[in-house]
């Protein structure tokens, strides 16, 4: 059967709208990055976060956001970053380059995320810092784990690469630590043009000096140029953050792709509402079997960036499901996020052992189906149709 419906890499299609706001701004933006577009996306993102002007800054992907957000830490030799193994390797390895050791901390098994237990049971007297991932677009249990935090004065950064939007009891994914990223890449419920990122820093302390960080350590001369040409260009010789000298980087965002940004924020809680619906719609068609088991959330907690599940009765049970929706339908479900410490990578730098059952039954149980927004209802209904059919076939 020939492939009807791929895992696509691509989350959403563009308005007319949407076009029309990149070609103005292809058309007019001077200079082409860190200009006002960028200035606006920063805002307005602020604006729909609910943290204050001045704390948000443009980064031109996840990564690069998590890797300054691990440079805003200051780790020290021994220092160690408790974050789960079930997750996406750019949460982790921007952490290892700047020198923090991982201690891996396991998931719920049912929702996929970290919880203030799983947490508390990786910390030890060298943990700095806590890295909580909202994996799938579900936020983890922030309040308590903002109060364990707080209690062991570790700083707690969220990955909200895939949680743009998603909420508990009103505050967003990504506002509740001391720093929250969050990803535009082509995969997520918003993207500009398939790389984008933006870092959430809560301390007013450095929020003069991530721009300089951002772009090749740029900053003023600490005295009035006679001439502007004397010296020339601009200062690079960046403050100190204690006693730590600062790496510079380049990692801005250009203005197309901010003007982008600015825009699609009046749209993501609608693509956010209308992924959420469907998600619904098919894990209620699928009720009448329990054995695949999904995470059902009516509220904004869930923004249901990928729509997954666990076949509870193992995994020969879920190879014949994914087999047979691809060969049979047509369909290519995907199994995701190896547990970072199985991989050859984490192993030869010391980091794979890790006490994390349930991220693991997850793993090697689970299926993530094709979930991109602008798949049409037709389709969807075929997806739908096709997984009763084939659980149906399997009993
Ligand atoms: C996508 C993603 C990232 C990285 O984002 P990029 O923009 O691709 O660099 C980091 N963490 C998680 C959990 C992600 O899903």
């Amino acid at each position: 059967m020939d492939l009807r419906i791929n895992f696509s890499g691509r989350s959403i299609r563009y308005t007319e709208e949407e076009i029309a706001v990149v070609a103005e701004a292809m058309r007019t933006a001077e200079p082409l990055t860190q200009g006002h577009y960028m200035q606006e996306f920063e805002a307005a993102f602020a604006r729909y976060q609910n943290v204050p002007q001045g704390s948000c800054f443009t980064m031109m992907n996840g990564a690069s956001a998590l890797e300054l957000s691990a440079q805003l830490c200051c780790f020290k030799p021994g220092d160690e970053v408790v974050m789960p193994s079930h997750t996406f390797t750019a949460s982790a390895y921007p952490y290892i380059k700047k020198g923090a050791k991982i201690a891996w901390c396991d998931v719920d098994l049912h929702t996929h995320v970290v919880t203030a237990r799983t947490i508390e049971k990786a910390m030890t007297p060298q943990t700095r810092a806590v890295v909580v991932v909202h994996l799938y677009g579900y936020v983890a249990d922030m309040p308590e784990i903002v109060d364990l935090c707080r209690e062991r004065n570790v700083l707690l950064i969220e990955d909200a690469a895939q949680a743009i939007g998603a909420e508990i009891n009103g505050q967003k994914a990504g506002s509740f630590g001391d720093m929250g990223t969050f990803s535009f890449h082509s995969h997520k419920n918003l993207t500009t043009l398939g790389e984008g990122g933006m870092l959430y820093v809560r301390d007013p302390a450095l929020w003069s000096i991530v721009p300089m960080v951002r772009h090749n350590g740029h900053c003023a001369y600490s005295f009035e140029r006679k001439d502007y040409w004397k010296p020339a260009m601009g200062n690079v010789d960046m403050p100190m953050l204690g006693d730590m000298m600062l790496q510079p980087n380049n990692y801005s965002l250009g203005e197309v792709e901010c003007a982008l940004g600015t825009k699609l924020l009046e749209r993501i809680d609608a693509i956010n509402d209308a992924k959420r619906e469907r998600a619904l719609r098919f894990i209620d068609g699928m009720a009448d079997w329990p054995e695949l088991e999904f995470l059902r959330e009516e509220s904004r907690r869930h923004n249901y960036h990928l729509l997954v599940a666990r076949m509870t009765s193992g995994q020969e049970k879920r190879d014949a499901f994914m087999r047979a929706m691809y060969e049979e339908k047509g369909i290519k479900c995907v199994v995701q996020y190896i547990p970072l410490n199985r991989y050859d990578y984490y192993r030869k730098l010391g980091l794979g052992s890790a006490d994390c059952p349930n991220g693991d039954l997850f793993y090697d149980t689970m299926i993530s189906f094709p979930f991109q927004l602008w798949m049409s209802d037709e389709d969807f209904d075929y997806m739908l149709t096709s997984a009763r059919e084939v659980m149906a076939s399997l009993a």
